[in-house]
């Protein structure tokens, strides 16, 4: 089993585990981050209102800071006062310094009469109020500028252009929003726990459902393996398994056809071997059984062995050729091959039969045919058309070869004026040991392979055949093959 699996981690080739952890995943990760947004979103936004808060009351003093003229004077109670109030309200620091940044007031009450000068300040003092936010000691700084629009003594306007008097620096401690945070922390992971074990539930659930098909599959595939069953399986769930069982079903189905084809085909081979034996038999046995026979019955009887053991070697040497045609295409022995000497070859050879049988061989060359063939399964294919041509001829018939080339291909046409196939018998023609007429086949000879591997001949030529014929009027054969073989 193990080497049908890719390499990588054995743990995740597991199509269950897989299932199982994307359906975790998709339900754990967006909780997670929801979680997260969620818990940031609510410290911002809560930290943004604060700000605002804090800013508006600082603003608020600072302009009651220039009202008490706190900045020449910081002795004013009330002013005092509110500063304290702040200062307790955030739970923080307020500091006031003056234009030439001396700490006039510390709520803390330890830096009152030094001087402050760091780069928030100076900003301030520009006009640039200053915010930041501490996360991790858990408080908020804040630069407010005392700003005043001064009045001119001589005309008493007031000027458009604020003149910076002091700086209000303050600490506001934000120790409520991390609570809150905590809280909704705790609260939102105890929610994402559940959760988890719900997708956990889930995706047990799920992965066990989405994998039963292909469970289904794998059992009864292995139902027909081990040959409790061999019905074609159905497993309609998905549009995958359809395919995959479909596929499943077409390989069982040709398993199946060539288990047929090659019991019929042993069962052919087996008759066909066993009826010159038996006649043998028969012939030999009446000779024993008799007594005193004449030389000349002997002699006969003789003959009749003597033809059916020619026979007998005939079926032989046919089925080892067909054995050899059924082999691959590296058994092809291919050479460029002059086509019109080829058929010319075969009949010079076959000539002789055809004068026996009376009939006139005609051989029409169109051009010149130069290709690369194997020449002895093709010699094996074209004797085959001619020599039945001939057989199933009628006394002063003729047979008419043609042979014309394309680009492409080559065609060899075998036609004759013989005795013709009727239309029901012409899709068997090329199946072993098929005979048309078994009642004369012992007079015109044949063991019903010759088309057989002629057939075998021209597709491992990867070329086609083709027949027409019209019974009583005659018969066409036509090959085609490949010009140039490949492989
Ligand atoms: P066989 O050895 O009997 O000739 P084949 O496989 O060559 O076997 O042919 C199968 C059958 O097809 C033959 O028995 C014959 O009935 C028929 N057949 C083949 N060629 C012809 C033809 N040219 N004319 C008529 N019948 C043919």
């Amino acid at each position: 089993m193990k080497k049908y699996f890719r390499k990588g981690f054995p743990f995740f080739r597991s199509f269950r585990l897989r299932i199982f952890l994307i359906i975790l995943c998709a339900g754990i990760i967006p909780a997670t981050i929801l979680r997260y947004v969620i818990v940031n979103a609510y410290e911002n936004r809560a930290v943004d209102v604060k700000k605002k808060e804090v800013e508006n009351q600082v603003r608020i003093i600072a302009n009651h800071l220039l009202a008490y003229g706190y900045l020449e004077d910081s002795s004013s109670e009330v002013v005092n006062a509110e500063l304290n109030q702040l200062s307790n309200l955030y739970n923080g620091r307020v500091m006031i310094m003056d234009d030439t940044f001396r700490v006039i007031r510390d709520t803390y009450g330890i830096s009152e009469g030094k001087t402050m000068i760091s780069e928030e300040v100076i900003k301030c003092y520009r006009g640039e109020s200053h915010t930041h936010y501490n996360r991790r000691y858990q408080y908020i700084e804040m630069t407010v500028p005392i700003t005043e629009f001064p009045v001119n003594m001589d005309t008493g306007e007031t000027s458009d252009v604020s003149v910076c008097r002091g700086v209000m620096l303050v600490s506001a401690s934000t120790d409520n929003i991390a609570i809150t945070r905590a809280i909704l922390n705790r609260k939102s992971m105890v929610v994402l726990f559940t959760c988890i074990g719900c997708m956990v539930a889930i995706a047990i659930g799920l992965s066990y459902i989405l994998i039963r098909p292909f469970n289904k599959i794998t059992q009864a595939i292995t139902a027909v393996r081990a040959g409790f069953s061999d019905e074609e399986i159905s497993v309609p769930d998905y549009y995958e398994t359809v395919h995959i069982v479909d596929a499943f079903n077409q390989l069982q189905r040709r398993m199946k056809a060539f288990d047929d084809s090659r019991q019929e085909f042993v069962a052919n081979v087996s008759h066909e071997l066993k009826t010159p034996i038996t006649s043998m038999k028969v012939l030999a046995d009446s000779l024993l059984t008799q007594d005193n026979v004449p030389v000349e019955i002997y002699r006969e009887f003789m003959e009749d062995i003597s033809a059916e053991i020619d026979r007998e070697n005939e079926i032989i040497n046919d089925l080892l050729t067909l054995v050899k045609m059924d082999k691959t295409a590296a058994d092809m022995s291919i050479q460029q091959t002059d086509i019109n000497s080829l058929v010319e070859q075969i009949l010079k050879r076959l000539r002789p039969i055809a004068v026996q049988h009376e009939v006139e061989l005609i051989f029409e060359s169109l051009r010149a045919v130069s290709a690369n063939v194997d020449s002895v399964k093709l010699t094996l294919a074209v004797s085959n058309l001619i020599e039945n041509a001939i057989k199933y001829n009628h006394p002063g018939g003729w047979v008419r070869i043609v042979l014309d080339a394309d680009h492409q291909v080559f065609t060899v046409t075998v036609q004759d004026s013989g005795i013709g196939i009727a239309k029901e018998d012409l899709e068997h023609i090329y199946e072993r040991f098929y005979r048309v007429d078994k009642s004369h086949s012992k007079e015109i000879g044949g063991t019903g392979l010759g088309l057989a591997i002629t057939r075998s001949a021209v597709l491992m030529h990867r070329g086609s055949i083709q027949v027409e014929s019209a019974l009583g009027e005659g018969t066409t054969f036509t090959m085609r093959i490949p010009l140039i073989y490949i492989v």
